[in-house]
C-alpha cells in the first residue's frame, strides 16, 4: 500500500466510538473529508490500493481460519449500506463473504427472541460476514415504532454487549459501522430516486415515514452507539455525505483490522521438499 492509504488505516481511529463515551450525531460532521483532502479521481486510485490490500488480507485470512469477521453496517435510509458493501468488498473473493440481509422478521421470527435470527448468520472461521442491517434493528425501529415495551427494549443494550462478547471470545472479530448522513443530503437522494427511472425501484414509500421521524431515530442511533460500542466490537461514525469517502473510510477500516488480527497461511501439512509428482 502507498503511503496515502496507510495514512488513511491509520487515521480512521478518530471515526470510533471509544468505549463508554456519550455520542452526540449533531456534532459528528456528515461530510467531513478530513483524512483525504485529495480529488475524487485521487480517492478511487486510493481505494483501488485498499481495495487490493483487503482481498490480499481475505486470502490468508481464510487459508488461517482461526477467526471469523462480522461486519455490520447500520444507515438511515439511503446511507449507503448497499453501495458501500458493492464497492468495498468488491475485490474479495466472493467464496469467502456472506451478505445478510435483515428486514422484518416474520412470524417464526417473532416468535423466537430477537437474537435467534441472527446468530445463525454470525460468519464462520474464516469467513467475512456483513449484515445489512442487523439486530441493532432490534434498538432502533423497534424502539422508534414502539414495537416493543421500553422496558423490553432497554435491556438490550446489555444483551448485544454480551452478545457479542460471546461472539468475539469464540474468536470472531467485529466491527461495526453506521453510515452518517444529513438530512439534507437524504433528501437528494430520496429525489433523485424520483427523478431517475432506473432508481424509481428503489423508492419505498415507507421510507417518507421513517424520514418524518429523522430526530427519534438519530437520537436511537446516538444511545445504540453511546452503550453499545466496546474494544471488542467498536463503533465507527462514517462521514457518508460523499460516498467516495465513506468508501475510503470502510475499506481502511477493515484493512486495519484484518491487520490486526495478524493471519498467517498455515504451516504445511507435509514437508513440500517430500513430494514427488511424476
Ligand atoms: P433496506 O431498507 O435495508 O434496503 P428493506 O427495504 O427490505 O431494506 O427494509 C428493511 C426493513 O426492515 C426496514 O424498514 C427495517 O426497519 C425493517 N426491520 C429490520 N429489522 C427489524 C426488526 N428487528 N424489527 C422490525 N423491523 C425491522
Amino acid at each position: 500500500m502507498d503511503a496515502t492509504a496507510m495514512h488513511l488505516v491509520w487515521g480512521v481511529d478518530r471515526y470510533r466510538v471509544p468505549e463508554g463515551t456519550r455520542v452526540d450525531l449533531d456534532r459528528l460532521d456528515p461530510a467531513d473529508r478530513s483524512l483525504f483532502p485529495g480529488s475524487k479521481r485521487e480517492a478511487r486510485r486510493v481505494l483501488a490500493e485498499l481495495r487490493d490490500r483487503l482481498a490480499e488480507l481475505q486470502r490468508v485470512f481464510w487459508a488461517d481460519g482461526r477467526h471469523g469477521l462480522l461486519v455490520v453496517l447500520q444507515a438511515m435510509d439511503t446511507g449507503g449500506k448497499d453501495g458501500t458493501i458493492r464497492k468495498v468488498f468488491s475485490g474479495v473473493n466472493p467464496q469467502g463473504v456472506d451478505v445478510v440481509s435483515f428486514g422484518k422478521p416474520t412470524e417464526l421470527e417473532l416468535s423466537h427472541d430477537y437474537l435467534w435470527r441472527v446468530h445463525r448468520h454470525a460468519p464462520a472461521k474464516g469467513r467475512i460476514g456483513v449484515f445489512n442491517r442487523s439486530h441493532y434493528e432490534d434498538v432502533l425501529v423497534v424502539r422508534v415504532l414502539g414495537l416493543v415495551d421500553e422496558e423490553r427494549w432497554r435491556r438490550r443494550y446489555d444483551h448485544l454487549v454480551a452478545f457479542e462478547r460471546l461472539l468475539h471470545d469464540e474468536g470472531t472479530a467485529i466491527v461495526k459501522f453506521f453510515l452518517h448522513i444529513s438530512k439534507e443530503e437524504q433528501r437528494r437522494r430520496l429525489q433523485a430516486r424520483l427523478d431517475d427511472p432506473t432508481k424509481h425501484w428503489k423508492f419505498n414509500p415507507a421510507d417518507l415515514e421513517a424520514r418524518a421521524r429523522w430526530d427519534d431515530y438519530q437520537a436511537a442511533y446516538a444511545e445504540a452507539l453511546s452503550r453499545t460500542s466496546t474494544p471488542y466490537a467498536p463503533w465507527y461514525v462514517v462521514p457518508a455525505d460523499r460516498k467516495w469517502y465513506r468508501n475510503l473510510v470502510v475499506a481502511a477500516v477493515l484493512v486495519g483490522t484484518l491487520e490486526a488480527l495478524d493471519p498467517r497461511y498455515p504451516p504445511p501439512a507435509v514437508d513440500p521438499a517430500s513430494v514427488i509428482i511424476d
